[in-house]
């Protein structure tokens, strides 16, 4: 079996690793780049391999970065399957319209091997001579590790790791054995901080609410936007914060909230406790109500993706209220480099949108905390409760410092041997 690492691997997009053995050709998660431009040019390069000759794609999870190229490589020929857990399929289906004809096909593939109520790893063969089974990686609704097996070897490809102790999430399932590795290291060099996120939120709401202005949360669709109107939910349930309006105008979110509904037993949110965060969410579907919200200035919290403001309604909102310093932007997560939230949280003092410049006034903060993968410390904790022992690691999915730093704790902590692949290099198994 052989692995070539076609994405992924100098950067936390693009995730793509492709699998062969003497028969078969297996592509597990297959993203689109995002963030500096020279990273999204890599989406129009010609496919470094032919999309017609792998013959099933596996997902670790919906986010764009690991499944966003899945309409682009079936346009250049892919006829094979793609699966992946339930909720990833109906995540999918939100986030990957355009690819609506190929998510049907696939939800036939999808439902009969959907994700065990158990977390019990139910294995299946993409193709013939590979077996494959997915754990709970906690990272946001459906994530999974992929473990697969061919030949007597087996590989675990981590996909996004989550955190040890997310308010919603359930923490990563400790892995099986495996021989080998493909770790993700976006959090390699770096802790989360130690402060209580809650606390943090209801400080930064509290004082732009006490300056009459607007809290802006910046999140991406499907994750955190669900973790905010949790948290919100429950400032306001224990009156830690005013009774402002709170709004979710993405309607993408609006979809994934609905998804996240219906699987409570990936989650830690029972029924009632979703009809209340429902109940107290202004869900914001037209164009005619966003841009009315827009011209909102009584004081309020709008949630809005994209989560590192490199698209999508959020630009709107920032336009109409970066410019007043009584309005507070508050990121929720990992902000990558080149993006509009990378550069405000980095104290930019002015931010092109649209083709025009808006100065920087509302206060920026950055609750990375709330953020949605493990640091290294949680990472290297939940591999030690996993008692595996690979032959090697290969770290992925990280800025270059990052991933470098996440392959000496490996080394240092743990003495395993790993190492940072280059893009398009290619390993014997
Ligand atoms: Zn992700």
């Amino acid at each position: 079996m052989k692995l070539r690492f076609l994405g992924g691997v100098d950067t936390v997009t693009g995730s793509r690793h492709l699998l062969k053995t003497d028969l078969h050709r297996v592509l597990v998660d297959c993203g689109l780049y995002q963030g500096v431009k020279s990273l999204r040019r890599r989406n129009w390069a010609a496919f470094p391999e032919e999309p017609a000759s792998i013959d099933a794609v596996l997902l670790t999870h919906g986010h764009i970065d690991h499944s966003g190229y899945l309409p682009v490589l079936v346009k250049h020929g892919f006829k094979g399957r793609i699966r992946c857990t339930r909720s990833t399929f109906e995540l999918c289906r939100i986030l990957l319209p355009d690819a609506g004809h190929l998510q049907e096909e696939d939800a036939r593939y999808a439902n009969r091997k959907q994700f065990s109520r158990h977390h019990t790893a139910e294995s299946f063969s993409p193709v013939d001579d590979i077996t494959a089974s997915f754990s709970p990686a906690g990272h946001i609704l459906g994530s999974a590790c992929i473990r697969v097996c061919h030949g007597g070897k087996t590989i675990i490809f981590s996909g996004d790791v989550g955190r040890q102790k997310d308010p919603l999430m359930r923490a990563p399932t400790p892995l099986a054995d495996t021989d080998y590795l493909v770790l993700e290291s976006t959090y390699g060099d770096r802790r989360h901080k130690d402060t209580d996120p809650i606390e943090e939120l209801a400080t930064v709401i509290n004082a732009t609410l006490a300056r009459g202005g607007i809290v802006l949360i910046p999140a991406f669709a499907v994750g955190r936007a669900q973790l905010l109107l949790y948290l919100i939910h429950e400032l306001k349930k224990e009156k830690r914060i005013a009774d402002v309006p709170v709004y979710l105008n993405s309607p993408m979110a609006i979809s994934a909230t609905e998804v996240f509904h219906r699987h409570h037993n990936e989650h830690r949110l029972n029924a009632e406790q979703c009809r209340d965060i429902d109940a107290g969410t202004i869900y914001v579907r037209t164009v005619e109500e966003a841009i009315e919200l827009t011209g909102r200035r009584l004081p309020a919290i709008i949630i809005s993706a994209s989560g590192m403001a490199s698209g999508g309604r959020v630009l709107h909102h920032l336009k109409a209220l970066l410019p007043n310093h009584r309005n507070s932007v508050l990121f929720a997560g990992y902000q990558a480099p080149g993006t509009r939230g990378d550069a405000m949280v980095n104290g930019a003092d002015r931010i092109k949108i649209h083709g025009e410049y808006f100065p920087v006034k509302a206060s920026v903060h950055n609750l990375d905390s709330l953020s949605a993968h493990g640091d290294y410390e949680e990472l290297l904790a939940w591999l030690q409760q996993s008692h595996i022992t690979p032959i090697k690691v290969f770290v992925t999915h990280g800025e270059p410092r990052a991933a470098d730093a996440m392959r000496k704790h490996l080394k240092e902590r743990l003495g395993w041997d790993a190492e940072v692949p280059e893009l398009f290099s290619e390993v014997e198994l």
